[in-house]
């Protein structure tokens, strides 16, 4: 049985083996405390380099965020537009708050992983509700954009045909220097259909241009953590910060995404009232990319081909009204979606008819939203909560192409079963298969040789990067 850990502080990984800094106060961040109340003890344990660079960073930050002697001088060096002659004491990577939450959870990762290993400091534009979702990860010193930031109202309008523009930049100039920039920073330009020139990016050559720029403001909608693994010049330092390859976004999810105390009070509450009684949990996310409002007969098929194929859940007995076996377990199935029709269906199911084992099954959904409403305060707040219940699953089913069941499984160290894509309204045959490990997919990865600059296949050139299972030209750590 689910029951929590009866005393909190008495849990030994309360700190995730070192992964988190003990110098917070608890009242200001409630779940970076309890939640290890709520969840089986990860199977994967951090490096000790990860843990000694994470504090390292932790330092970095404090020395250089938001209104510290070297931040006033570096943001006053942008606001008078002076060229860069020497390299800033404390340079910046400026996350600018785009697309849906699960996007905006796994490249606010691949940035602060960015930053890590570029001895940068992360700051984060909050858009509109960035602050309301997240506690603060670093301790004492803030993490957010200060809203007196000079250029915050650029941001809307940078794009890939902006002079700052990385992927302009570097087309334009064969002799790059920093030195030559026409303004303080630069633009990076990560979203799924940036071109040839902002892939470069991905070069260790062009990378090396960037070195002394002391603001770069980047917008994504990608888990790009992959592709920093085919870089020689990150390369031996990421496989040091993770011997185990897998582990990338279980570690920097648990480490950054901490529930702010009113989202914290959503998933407890959800919690105690509905999953932990149960014997075992199952998390069912259904993300369908059908422009109609649904819910179809060939998902439901798929969802529950999956599930009783793989004996997530027990077959009903059509032709029974009670059943004789004996066993007494519990299964909560916790669906989330945007439209309530699986939901009710197979909560149906195993109202209508006994299971074959005589197992209790209760399926709950705790919203249904209808439609994507990214803007929206309390919309993003159920949807943080439903990713964070769904990674407190046993078992875990997810949809194809979806970050928002990334987050979940990485988050809850869970290897998932994934329902393929569907095709012309069919149910597809496999309804789904086991993923190759717990982290996110690249949906957009550069197939690109630096030294050779011509192209390549990025899924075949190591073999802990590799295709994703839900997507061909995906790429994925394994
Ligand atoms: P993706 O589009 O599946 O990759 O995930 P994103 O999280 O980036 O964008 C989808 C957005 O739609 C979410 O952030 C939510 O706003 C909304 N959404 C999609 N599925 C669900 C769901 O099951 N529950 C809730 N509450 N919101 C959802």
């Amino acid at each position: 049985n689910k029951k929590l850990h009866s005393s909190i502080f008495e849990h030994e990984d309360k700190l995730l083996g070192g992964l988190l800094s003990s110098r917070f106060d608890q009242d200001s961040c409630l779940s970076r405390y309890e939640a290890s109340a709520y969840r089986k003890q990860s199977n994967y344990k951090p490096s000790s380099y990860l843990i000694s660079r994470l504090r390292r960073y932790e330092e970095l930050h404090k020395r250089c965020g938001p209104y510290t002697e070297s931040y006033n001088k570096t943001v006053e060096k942008l606001r008078s537009n002076e060229k860069i002659e020497e390299a800033s004491d404390c340079n910046y990577l400026i996350w600018v708050s785009f697309s849906g939450l699960g996007n905006r959870i796994l490249t606010l990762g691949s940035a602060f992983l960015y930053a890590l290993l570029t001895d940068r400091v992360l700051l984060v534009d909050r858009g509109v509700d960035m602050d309301d979702l997240f506690c603060e990860p670093f301790p004492e010193a803030s993490w957010l954009l200060p809203l007196d930031f000079p250029i915050t109202e650029h941001f809307k309008s940078l794009n890939q045909k902006s002079p700052e523009c990385f992927g302009n930049i570097v087309s334009n100039n064969s002799s790059l220097s920093s030195s030559k920039l026409s303004s303080g920073y630069v633009y990076l330009h990560l979203v799924h259909d940036y071109d040839d020139n902002d892939k470069l990016f991905f070069c260790d050559q062009d990378q090396s241009f960037l070195e002394n720029v002391p603001f770069l403001i980047m917008k994504s909608d990608n888990y790009f953590i992959p592709s920093l693994f085919l870089m020689p010049t990150f390369q031996q330092e990421l496989l040091t910060l993770f011997p185990d390859q897998q582990t990338v976004f279980h570690f920097l999810g648990r480490y950054l995404f901490f529930p702010t105390n009113p989202i914290w009070g959503l998933i407890t509450r959800y919690y105690k009232s509905y999953l932990q009684q149960a014997d075992e949990t199952i998390g069912i996310q259904v993300r369908v990319f059908d422009t109609r409002p649904g819910p179809f007969q060939y998902v439901l098929d798929q969802i529950l081909s999956c599930s009783l194929h793989n004996d997530l859940l027990p077959e009903i007995n059509p032709n029974e009204s009670f059943t004789t076996s004996k066993a007494q377990n519990s299964k909560a199935v916790l669906l989330t979606s945007l439209s309530s029709g699986y939901f009710e269906k197979i909560r149906d199911m195993y109202w209508e008819h006994p299971t074959v084992t005589g197992e209790v099954i209760q399926v709950f959904q705790p919203s249904h939203e209808g439609y994507q409403q990214t803007g929206k305060k309390m919309h993003n707040r159920k949807a943080w909560a439903e990713m964070y219940l769904l990674s407190l699953t046993d078992k875990l089913i997810t949809s194809s192409w979806s970050t928002f069941g990334y987050v979940a499984q990485s988050l809850g160290g869970l290897n998932p079963w994934i329902l393929y894509k569907p095709e012309n309204e069919t149910t597809p045959n496999p309804a789904c298969t086991r993923a190759m490990s717990i982290e996110p997919c690249f949906h957009a990865p550069p197939f690109f040789d630096c030294k050779k600059r011509s192209g390549i296949d990025t899924g075949e050139i190591v073999p802990h990067v590799r295709h994703c299972e839900d997507m061909s030209w995906g790429l994925k750590l394994v």
